[in-house]
């Protein structure tokens, strides 16, 4: 069966519970219209005549969920592998990804254009393209920066290519460099997301201009320690030096001078620089689930791409099983991750789901993972209604896209999924997937299915 373009004049979902992710509430017995890939009316008649039209009776509907923070990467071999890892966030409701930077960038960028104009069936993207690295790049494909007028010439890259953010990988940076960067973003009215340099503070990267920061128990463990001042400043002296600092002394002399009252000043700061924060909780396993979960075992591995798959093989891939005591060491700091979190919401910071699923990014099984994450959002001690919006309209806010996405309105994208169960009640209900709505293609389960096992036959 080939899942096609396909589109009916109109769609409608009749007699369905629609979830106000902005309210938290239920809206009982609705029905949702929607024509051009728009909703069209919301009532609680009878769908038009002639239109195509779905009972949602006893179901309900929330937006289309977005996980931000995926990556599309792996080479110019992995491209056919990644296009086919797209169907398995629709099958899984997730209408929009954000793509926080890779080596295909060019190929990513013509299928955000294909997707937008309806050539290409899929997710809608937003994407950084290339990361901005220092002399050293982490990954293939970034772009080096070792100076503010690189910085600027990179950033103006990016905007030639219409890049929809910059996402930054710097170990360590000056600041003079970090400023130029966002303040050339910030001009281009792109937000400037990352890992933040650890030879800086905290409070140094959101004076420099940085807008969100990815990775809770990286980045945010540095300013909830009274060690970050002596901390940062020796990463920098010993990366300088050709000696760097290990990532396990780094995050274990962090740890050991981990204060709740640093850690509730630096939530403070973030909330009155309106800085956004995607913990990743669910990528927290990343490096210190390879070689512990059994590769080859796990029951979703038939429906993930070949060229993904083989890339989370810890024999193989890029990430090899690290040492018991990393292992210990990155259990603690997820720990600590989900206690920040907890602060993050109380304190009122604007937070994001992202799961960094995608190649090389082991055990982050794609689609799958955006409900794992709010999951863990709510565990963390979001509610039901806070874990949806970070997956909701949370991600349009921080595209000031919210005219088009993020919540169930008049004339917003049809994105939608249909669920079995209320959410609101249980957000692990978002695993419930009756069918998806995709720019206004109705999606029934075994047409996902299908997505979910084309997906794998790559
Ligand atoms: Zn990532």
């Amino acid at each position: 069966m080939q899942i096609g373009l396909a589109l009916a004049a109109v769609l409608a979902i009749q007699d369905v519970a629609i979830i106000d992710v902005i309210e938290g509430k239920t809206l009982p017995r609705r029905t949702v219209v929607m024509k051009e890939g728009r909703i069209s009316a919301i009532t609680t008649g009878k769908p038009p005549q002639g239109a195509q039209v779905v009972n949602g009776s006893g179901k309900f509907l929330i937006p289309g969920l977005w996980d931000m923070h995926i990556h599309l990467r792996g080479g110019a071999e992995s491209i056919k592998a990644n296009d086919a890892m797209l169907n398995l966030y629709l099958a899984h409701g997730v209408t929009g990804v954000r793509e926080m930077g890779g080596d295909i960038a060019d190929t990513v960028f013509q299928w955000r254009d294909a997707i937008d104009d309806g050539k290409k069936l899929g997710p809608k993207i937003f994407t950084s393209g290339p990361k901005l690295d220092g002399g050293k790049p982490s990954w293939p494909g970034s772009l080096t920066v070792t100076g503010p007028e690189q910085g600027v010439a990179a950033v103006g890259q990016l905007v030639a290519k219409k890049a929809d953010l910059v996402k930054l990988y710097f170990d360590t940076l000056d600041e003079a460099t970090l400023k130029a960067i966002t303040a050339a973003a910030h001009k281009q009215k792109l937000k400037v997301a990352g890992h933040l340099p650890r030879n800086l503070t905290v409070r140094d990267s959101i004076e420099a201009g940085i807008d969100e920061v990815q990775h809770a128990y990286y980045y945010l463990l540095a300013g909830a320690s009274v060690a970050e001042g002596s901390v940062s400043r020796e990463f920098g002296e010993r990366a300088a030096s050709g000696k760097p600092m290990t990532t396990e002394e780094w995050a274990r002399r962090l740890l050991d001078d981990y204060s709740q009252a640093q850690a509730q000043a630096m939530v403070a700061m973030l909330a009155k620089n309106e800085v956004w924060v995607t913990p990743t909780l669910d990528a927290g396993n990343i490096s210190i689930g390879v070689g512990a979960q059994p590769y080859g075992r796990d029951l979703r591995a038939r429906f993930v791409p070949k060229g993904i798959y083989e890339s989370w093989d810890p024999n193989k891939g890029r990430r090899r099983p690290p040492s018991d005591s990393f292992r210990k060491i990155r259990g603690e700091m997820n720990q600590r991750a989900v206690g920040l979190v907890r602060l993050l919401r109380d304190g009122g910071v604007a937070l994001l789901a992202g799961s960094d699923s995608g190649h090389s990014n082991n055990n982050i099984y794609p689609g799958w993972s955006l409900h794992e994450e709010m999951s863990l959002l709510r565990d963390a001690g979001l509610s039901n209604a806070e874990a949806l919006r970070t997956a909701t309209i949370n991600a349009a806010e921080f595209f000031k896209a919210t005219k088009r996405h993020g919540s169930i309105d008049k004339g917003k994208a049809a994105d939608l999924v249909l669920l079995d169960a209320d959410p609101l009640v249980d957000i692990r209900n978002t695993q419930r997937i009756n069918g998806v709505v995709r720019d206004g293609r109705w999606l029934d389960r075994q047409a996902l299915d299908q997505l979910m096992i084309d997906a794998g036959r790559n």
